[in-house]
This record gives C-alpha cells, sequence and structure tokens, in this order.
C-alpha cells in the first residue's frame, strides 16, 4: 500500500544482542575444544534447573571456574562461544543439593529465575543468560533419541546431540512463536489469558504450526482466538525466549473487522485500546489497564505501534 510505513524498532530488546562469537568453526576442532575445557581462564556460567548464577549486588551473570564444579559429576559443558579471546561454557549444577551452600557462595550470588532477574542485569549478560538456559535445558531433555530410544551424546561443544545408537543427529530446537498487535485505525486489539494479573492485556500469540508460513499463522491466531479477520501482516522484529525455547516473531497486523468473539479456551477477554489508553498503561498511569512488562516483546510491540505517527499504519 503506498505510503506504508511500519513502526520503528529502534529499542533495545532484552535477551537480543548476544555478544559471544558462537565458534561455529573451532568448535568441530575436538582438540581445540578439549584445550577450552582446560584453560584456566576460561569462564564457566554455572546452570542450576534452569536458573543461572548471578551476582547478587550488582545482579550480574557469575561467572565461575572450573574448579567450582570438580567435585561433582556434570555432564560436559557446553560452549556458548567466545569473548575478548575468552571461552564461555554453560554448565549444568543441577545435580547438587541446596546448590548456594554447597558451592559456598550464599552471600555473593544465587541460582536464580531468569524472568524476575532480567530487568536488574546489563544487557550482554541478559542476551548469554538466555543462550545458556535455553541450551542447558534442551541437553538435559534429549539424552534419549526420538528415533531409536538410544542413549544420545553432547557434540561439537554442545552445538547439537547425536545417538549413540543410530547415529541421527538432533539440533537444539526453536519454536517460532507469531505474536501480533493488531490495529485498525486509531485502535489496537489485545487480549488476556486465563490467570494473568488482574487488568494486564497483551498482544495476541501462539505457536506457528507445521506447513505455515509466519503470516498465516498470525490470521489463524487471531481469528481464532478474537473472531477478528486480519488481512496484511508486516514483520517488525523478533526476540529469543528461552522459556523454554521460542522464537518470538513480533508483527503488526491489519484488522479486516471489528467485531470479537473470543476464544474461552485460549484467552480470558479481548478488548479494542486507543493510543492514549495505552500510552498511559505503558507508562504505568493507567489503574484500571497493565501492559506487559518491557522484559516482553509485546511490551516493545505497543510501544512502537503507539509512537508511531497516528496513521502510518492504517
Ligand atoms: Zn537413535
Amino acid at each position: 500500500m503506498a505510503g506504508y510505513r511500519p513502526p520503528a524498532m529502534d529499542f533495545q530488546i532484552p535477551f537480543c544482542g548476544n555478544p559471544l562469537d558462537r565458534e561455529g568453526v573451532r568448535r568441530r576442532d575436538r582438540a581445540w575444544l578439549d584445550e577450552r575445557l582446560a584453560d584456566p581462564t576460561s569462564r564457566f556460567l554455572p546452570v542450576w534447573q534452569t536458573k543461572p548464577l548471578l551476582k547478587k549486588e550488582p545482579r550480574a551473570l557469575a561467572w565461575a571456574k572450573r574448579e567450582f564444579f570438580e567435585d561433582i559429576e556434570v555432564p560436559e559443558p557446553v560452549l556458548l562461544g567466545s569473548g575478548d579471546g575468552v571461552a564461555h561454557f554453560a554448565v549444568d549444577v543441577s545435580i547438587a543439593e541446596k546448590p548456594e551452600t554447597a558451592f559456598g557462595i550464599a552471600d555473593v550470588a544465587s541460582f536464580d529465575d531468569l524472568r524476575a532477574a532480567v530487568a536488574l542485569m546489563p544487557a550482554a549478560d541478559a542476551a548469554i543468560a538466555a543462550q545458556a538456559r535455553a541450551l542447558v535445558d534442551w541437553h538435559a531433555r534429549h539424552r534419549h533419541c526420538a528415533a531409536c530410544g538410544g542413549h544420545t551424546r553432547s557434540v561439537l561443544g554442545g552445538a547439537n546431540r547425536v545417538c549413540f545408537d543410530c547415529q541421527a543427529e538432533h539440533f537444539p530446537r526453536t519454536d517460532p512463536v507469531a505474536i501480533a498487535v493488531v490495529v485498525r485505525g486509531d485502535q489496537c486489539l489485545l487480549g488476556r489469558g486465563p490467570g494473568w494479573p488482574a487488568h494486564m492485556f497483551s498482544a495476541l500469540a501462539g505457536f506457528v504450526e507445521a506447513g505455515e508460513s509466519l503470516e498465516d499463522a498470525v490470521r489463524r491466531e487471531v481469528l481464532e482466538e478474537s473472531g477478528v479477520r486480519v488481512g496484511r501482516v508486516t514483520y517488525l522484529t523478533s526476540q529469543p525466549w528461552p522459556f523454554p525455547c521460542s522464537l518470538m516473531l513480533g508483527c503488526v497486523a491489519q484488522a479486516e473487522s471489528e467485531a470479537i468473539s473470543i476464544d474461552r479456551a485460549e484467552i480470558e477477554e479481548a478488548r479494542w485500546f486507543s493510543r492514549e489508553a495505552l500510552r498511559a498503561a505503558l507508562a504505568g498511569r493507567k489503574a484500571d489497564l497493565g501492559a506487559p512488562p518491557p522484559f516482553a516483546i509485546a511490551h516493545h510491540l505497543i510501544r512502537a505501534w503507539v509512537e508511531s505517527d497516528a496513521g502510518a499504519i492504517e
């Protein structure tokens, strides 16, 4: 459509911008990997039951030396990548009991839920933590082959796993999720799920299914959940979402109808909101409407639309 301009997405979205070099080539060299694992300058991020180890003050990743976990039986550390010439690994220490006490770190660091801590962490640390959480969790849940049930082993520094029995390769999952702000003139459609905090509304979202394009997934999800028909879908930006392994694909969708008919199995309520109402909600100035928190891509999709020129998106 002539004159159409999608909203600008020029702000930092949490979990994006991982600064590490993933070492796609050198990680194929087993000798190089072994040297990095033994190198006293290498850094290890302990992850306990999906929670990364974080310094208490200020909140930041707490990198450990290899000696930190040498007294317990852990899976082979996963190579996250290199930064400043130093190899960075994540290591699953879930086997430890009362880990802060066991490791003698209770005064200075703790294993914390990434969702709760992300707002307090440096952006680069949050992105590395997202990679570590997703990879360590995937390895823990894929010790057996989906093809034959045999045992699998980590290869390429944790980039994938191979079955001992049938040699099938298994790659870390990334599940695409379509998430969209649905707009029509000066109105934006948002929904709320069952059990959400009172008054909170967010962008409609759902997994992209087999044999479906991102645009088709947005149209299907919005129609299923709200009864609103969508025409043009424009991709804006994405966000890794390591809970456990999604990639959020943020879009703006142009509605072609307004009547709402919700699917109560998926959402509790859907409503059209004005720019002014959403601007106030994003600023925390609206008692009867809450916006998603800034660590969620939905917050940034809503903000991009609110701050775009009125009329830039029809
Ligand atoms: Zn197998």
